[in-house]
Formats: structure tokens, sequence, C-alpha cells
């Protein structure tokens, strides 16, 4: 099939735009139904003014894109970076609701995101902007219409203020308007490794389907935040020989391996930087996606493989932790080179998994054990990996492919059931 590439490869929307278009061709979307689901259901700015430490007042620009309300309310993270864009936010937003529908859970996409820079904020002057930033969206969030969830820049102190902040409108406790909180305002067991956990989980699948034991697996983990660190600590724990890891600040390989558990220490808890960590050799945290290894976890940030680059990836298993890691011009080179790719919207949809059970845990009143919520999600991952392996092998189409293939097909069903409202 011809490829449909982005006129701007490293534009995450034209990158999520061009997939999409690939998929719905294949499935023979009808036109409408294309349009459709190609633009957003809604796109909304809000001009936050705050009132700094110092007693200046500042103005930051939020975003909140609703892409799609078609299979329940909408769903994503709120995420706070000096480099968010409202093409960033609705490119996440559109992969949102693509990723719910792989995984069949009952919600649609969504993003947010605040132009701002965490590190250089106080955690007062955090919290005023989130709250601003809630007040302003009120009326477009809610259990039934809107939840957000953490991101880049944002955490469970963050969803607790969005959380307080909405339930003060609401004027009672509403613990269901996000997910990702702390545990004692209803956050759900498991919820905090679920994206790492999830990301084990549909790599075992693809070493079972490639015949290969954890064990034969050199991995390397670009990225050692929430998701990277996490997956590296239960893929150690399963086997996998992490010979490579790497944050911001630059990268650490070891062909031997890395002491997972102690790296994990030396960055968490004794808050030293990752690449000084005495047990490898230092590299830069791009070169460490070059080394030789089975699995690559890129787990960072978006565009880190792209079409100058891909041709360099010496793996045979890509799983991508990050949203939007690989651009879509990088997508043949891989496909040329035989790697397995396990694509964003598959490979990180543990953690909208689980937050999808913490929402029903708060409507319900009701907590689950860990094991409980660790099984629900064994067994969501298993079947969307063996779906989409299904329609890859039936369409002889490339995974990302078969990803957006049954997601579109999920999401249109869905629309065409309920028709066009008028
Ligand atoms: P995080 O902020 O906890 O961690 C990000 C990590 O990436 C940090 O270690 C940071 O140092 C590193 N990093 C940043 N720029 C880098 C670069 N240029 N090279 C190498 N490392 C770099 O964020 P997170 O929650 O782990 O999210 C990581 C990615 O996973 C993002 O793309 C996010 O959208 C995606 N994701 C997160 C979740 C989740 O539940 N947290 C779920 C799905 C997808």
């Amino acid at each position: 099939m011809a490829t449909v590439a982005a006129h701007d490869e490293l534009n995450v929307y034209e990158s999520a735009e061009a997939r999409f278009e690939i998929a719905a061709r294949q499935l023979g979307l009808e036109d409408g139904l294309y349009r459709f689901l190609k633009y957003p259901n809604k796109e909304i700015t809000v001009y936050i003014p705050v009132v700094m430490d110092d007693g200046r007042m500042e103005v930051f620009t939020g975003y909140r894109v609703q892409h799609s309300l078609v299979r329940g309310p909408c769903k994503g993270g709120i995420r706070y970076s000096p480099h968010v864009t409202i093409d960033e936010v609705r490119a996440l937003a559109t992969w949102m609701t693509w990723k719910c529908a792989v995984v069949d859970i009952p919600f649609g996409g969504a993003k947010g995101g605040i132009i701002c820079d965490p590190e250089k904020l106080s955690r007062s002057e955090i919290e005023r902007i989130t709250r601003r930033y809630t007040a302003e969206l009120s009326e477009w969030l809610g259990p039934e219409k809107d939840v957000p969830a953490p991101d880049l820049g944002t955490d469970e102190q963050v969803m607790a203020w969005v959380m307080d902040t909405f339930s003060m409108h609401m004027r009672h406790t509403v613990t269901g308007v996000v997910t990702g909180k702390p545990l004692a305002l209803g956050g759900s067991l498991g919820r905090r490794e679920a994206t790492g956990r999830g990301l084990m989980m549909i790599c075992n699948k693809a070493l079972e389907k490639l015949q290969l034991k954890p064990s034969q697996c050199r991995t390397i983990v670009q990225g050692f935040g929430n998701v990277g660190s996490i997956a590296a600590e239960l893929m150690h724990e399963t086997g996998y020989k992490i010979i490579g890891a790497s944050d911001v600040h630059g990268g650490l390989y070891n062909e031997k391996g890395l002491d997972v558990p102690k790296l994990v220490d030396w960055v968490y808890r004794q808050h030293k930087p990752l690449p000084e960590f005495p047990g490898g050799e230092r590299t830069s945290s791009q070169e460490i996606l070059f080394r030789p290894c089975e699995v690559l976890v890129p787990a960072a940030i978006e565009n880190q493989i792209t079409s100058e680059n891909a041709h360099r990836v010496d793996c045979k298993i890509l799983c991508e932790g990050a949203n939007g890691p690989t651009t879509a011009y990088a997508d043949d080179v891989l496909q040329q080179k035989g790697v397995f790719v396990l694509p964003d919207i598959l490979a990180n949809a543990g953690g909208v998994t689980v937050s999808y059970f913490e929402w029903v845990q708060d409507r319900q009143g009701f907590f689950w054990r860990e094991s409980e919520v660790n099984q629900r999600l064994q067994d969501v991952m298993d079947r969307s990996f063996d779906q989409v392996v299904e329609l890859r092998e039936a369409h002889k189409v490339t995974s990302r492919t078969a990803a957006y293939m049954l997601a579109i097909r999920r999401v249109a069903s869905a629309l065409r059931l309920r028709g066009i409202y008028a």
C-alpha cells in the first residue's frame, strides 16, 4: 500500500494523521466517517491568570482538546511543559481515542496541556495554575464528560488539586473526575506501575510470538521516569537483561547488564544523576537507541526515531513506551528492517486501562486488591495484543496499522449505531 507520510516529519499531529489515513484507507472507511474521526470534537484554549510568589501576575496558556465522545467520556492526561503546543495536544488527544479503543475501554480521547516550566515554578504556583485551569474548564470536565490524568510534568498531587477544585465547584466530593490520584483520595492500587507493567506484558507476548525468552533479550530503555524506570525494574525482575538506560541528562551502557534495582535507588532515593551511576559506560540520551539489542523501549518523549536515524536502530522488537517516539516516515524504514513494532497505542495502554479501573472503583466506591488490578490488566493487554496480531496477519499490514484499524473500526461502528444528531 502507498505510504502516507507527514508533511512536516516532526509535527506529531501530522504523524498521527498519517497513521490514521493509512488505516482508514485499508479499512475502506466512508468519506463522512473519515472526516468526522479526523477532527477533534472540541478544542478549548484558556488564559490562566496567576499571582506568582513574588506578587507579579502572569498569564499562562492552557489547552484541553476533546477528540471523541463517541464511545464514552473523554479520557486523557494533562501535560505541563514549556514545549506544549496546540498541535501536540491535538495529536495526543487523537491517540487517546485510538488507545482506549484498541484496549476496548469505554472512553473517547482527550488531552490537556499548559505552557509552563514546572522546574521553574514553586509548588504553590503550580497549585494556583492547576486550580485556575480546572475552574476555567469545570463545565467541560466530570466523570461522565471528561476525565483527566497525569502526564509529563504533572503527578498525583496535581490530580488531587484538580479533584478538590472540581469538587468545590460541584459542592460535593467527586473522586471520579480524575485518575492517577493518591490512594487516600480514591486512587487505585497498581496505577503508578500500570504503564510500565503493561509495556512488559505486551513485550512478553511478542517474545512468545517470536519464540524468545526474556534471558535472551538484551534490552535498552530510553527515559527513566514513571514509565521507563518501572518497565526496566519489572523487566529486570522477569529476566530481561537491561544493558542500557538513559534520561534527559545522558545514557548508561553495560553489555553485561545494569544492576537496575541499584540504578533506581541511585536516581530515586539518592537523587543522583543517572549517567553518573558507577556500573556502566556513559553515552548520550539518544545514542543509546542505536546500540544492538533485542528489545528497544523508547519511553521518554516524541520524535526520537526519525527517517534520519531509523536505519541505525538495531533491535528485533521496538516497544513504544512514550507517545509518538517514532515518526511516520521512520515507520517504513523499520518495516524494511523487519523490526517487530509494538505501537504506542497498544504498548503503553496499560496506564489508561488501570485509569479506567480507578474510575470504575471510584464510581462503585469499592476498591480492588492490587493482584486483582494486575490480573485484569493482564487480561486486557493479552487480549488486545492477540487482536492486533490477528488483524496484522489477516491484512498483511504492520502492527501499527493493525492497531489503528482495530481502533478505528470500533469507534466507527459505535458512531454508525449512534448516528449523527441533527
Ligand atoms: P516522566 O516525566 O516521569 O519521565 C520522562 C523521562 O524521560 C525522564 O526520565 C526524563 O529525564 C526522560 N527524558 C526527557 N527527555 C529526554 C531525552 N531527550 N532523552 C532521554 N530521556 C529523556 O514521564 P512518564 O510519565 O514516564 O512519560 C514518558 C512518556 O510516556 C511520555 O511520552 C508520556 O506521554 C508517555 N506515557 C506515559 C504514561 C503514564 O502513565 N505515565 C502512559 C502512557 C504514555
